[in-house]
C-alpha cells in the first residue's frame, strides 16, 4: 500500500497501463504537475517489488517492429548503463538522422553497417567504383561481391545489419546530418568545397600505414578542417604539397592498406564518433584526431588547430582550442602541437 502522496501522483500511479515506458510516464507526470523525483522513486520501488515492468521494449517496437526492437534492446540497455538520460529518445533521434558514407570499400562499408545497426535511420552510400576482392571485410562487402558495383554490395551489407534502414541516394536532394569520408585519400576538392558551402559536418577516417586515424570531425567554419591540416603541414614542410600529390597518386593505384583487425577497429571508432556527434554528446574528434594501432592499447588524441589563412574561416572565428575536448582514456595521452606527419591525414 502506498500512502501519503498527493492526488496528482496518485493519478499517475493509477494510470500505469503497461503501454508506456518509464521515460514517457515521467514526462507525462511532469507535464501534469507531479514531482518527477517522487514519481521516479515510487516507480523504482514498485519495480523492485515486481509490481511494475518497464514497457520500453514495447516502445522500441515503434522504431521498426518487434524484430528491430529486440535487436536494439541491448543498445538501449547499453545507453542506459552509460548514463544517457533518455536512451529511448536517443534511439528515436538516431532513427530520424541520415548519414552519408563516401567510399564504401573495406573500411566504409562496415562503417555504414555499424551506423545502421546502431539505429541510424537513413544511410546514403556514395561510391562509383567496382568492388575488388580486397574490399571484402566482416560487416561489409562479401568476397562474392567482387567485380560488382561496390555501392550495391555495401547496400546489401547495410540491409543485413538492419533490414529496416532506409537507403537514400543523392537524387533525393536531402542534406545528410553527417558525412563520413572513409579512406578517401585525398578528398576531392569539389566535394570538400560542397560540404563547406552547404555547412555539412563531416568525419574523416582512414588507415595510415599501421595506424587508424579517426577524425577530424569538421563543423564547417567552426572547427579546424582538412584544408587547415594541409596548410599546417605546408607551413612546417614546404615540400608537403609535392609529397602529398605523390602519395595521392600512389594510393589511387593501391588497395586501402591496413590489417583487417585495424580496419575493424577504425570502423568501430569512427562509428562511435559519428554516433556521439549525432546524439549530441562530447565528441573528441572535433578539432582533433584519434589514432590507434593494433600493437598499442591506448588511443592517442592529436589536436588540430584552425589555420588562420584557411578559407574555412575557423581560424578567425573559433577558439584556438576545440570547443569540446576529449575525455577519458582517449584523450590526454598525447595532445600535441602540429608536427610533420609521415603521411596525409584523413581523406
Ligand atoms: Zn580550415
Amino acid at each position: 500500500m502506498i500512502d501519503d502522496i498527493d492526488a496528482t501522483t496518485a493519478r499517475v500511479l493509477l494510470g500505469l497501463d503497461g503501454r508506456r515506458s518509464r521515460e514517457t510516464v515521467l514526462a507525462e507526470a511532469g507535464a501534469a504537475g507531479a514531482d518527477i523525483a517522487v514519481v521516479s522513486t515510487l516507480l523504482a520501488g514498485l519495480r523492485r517489488c515486481d509490481l511494475v515492468v518497464d514497457a520500453e521494449p514495447l516502445e522500441l517496437s515503434a522504431l521498426g517492429g518487434p524484430d528491430t526492437a529486440e535487436r536494439l534492446a541491448p543498445d538501449h540497455s547499453g545507453l542506459s548503463v552509460s548514463g544517457v538520460a533518455a536512451p529511448l529518445a536517443t534511439l528515436r533521434h538516431r532513427r530520424a538522422r541520415m548519414v552519408a558514407v563516401h567510399n564504401t570499400g573495406r573500411l566504409g562499408a562496415p562503417v555504414a553497417s555499424l551506423l545502421a545497426a546502431a539505429g541510424v535511420g537513413t544511410i546514403r552510400l556514395v561510391d562509383d567504383e567496382m568492388a575488388r576482392p580486397s574490399d571484402a571485410a566482416p560487416g561489409g562487402l562479401l568476397p562474392m561481391d567482387s567485380f560488382t558495383p561496390r555501392r550495391a554490395g555495401a547496400a546489401a551489407a547495410v540491409r543485413r545489419a538492419a533490414p529496416e534502414v532506409r537507403l537514400d541516394t543523392a537524387a533525393s536532394g536531402e542534406t545528410p546530418d553527417l558525412v563520413v569520408l572513409a579512406g578517401c585519400t585525398p578528398v576531392e576538392p569539389v566535394l570538400l568545397r560542397s560540404l563547406h558551402r552547404l555547412g555539412v559536418s563531416h568525419l574523416a577516417v582512414s588507415i595510415r600505414e599501421s595506424t587508424a586515424v579517426v577524425g577530424p570531425l569538421v563543423v564547417p567554419g567552426t572547427t579546424s578542417c582538412l584544408t587547415c591540416a594541409d596548410l599546417q603541414r605546408r607551413d612546417r614542410d614546404p615540400a608537403w604539397p609535392r609529397l602529398a600529390a605523390q602519395l595521392s597518386v600512389r594510393r589511387r593505384r593501391m588497395s586501402e592498406p591496413g590489417e583487417v583487425t585495424l580496419t575493424m577497429m577504425a570502423a568501430a571508432l569512427a562509428t562511435a564518433q559519428a554516433l556521439l556527434w549525432l546524439d549530441g554528446g562530447t565528441t573528441p574528434t572535433l578539432g582533433g584526431t584519434l589514432e590507434l594501432r593494433t600493437s598499442a592499447p591506448q588511443i592517442q588524441r592529436r589536436n588540430w588547430v584552425p589555420h588562420p589563412h584557411c578559407p574555412c574561416g575557423a581560424g578567425r572565428t573559433a577558439p584556438r582550442r576545440p570547443p569540446e575536448r576529449a575525455a577519458g582514456p582517449s584523450d590526454g595521452t598525447r595532445t600535441c602541437a602540429m608536427r610533420p606527419a609521415p603521411d596525409r591525414m584523413g581523406p
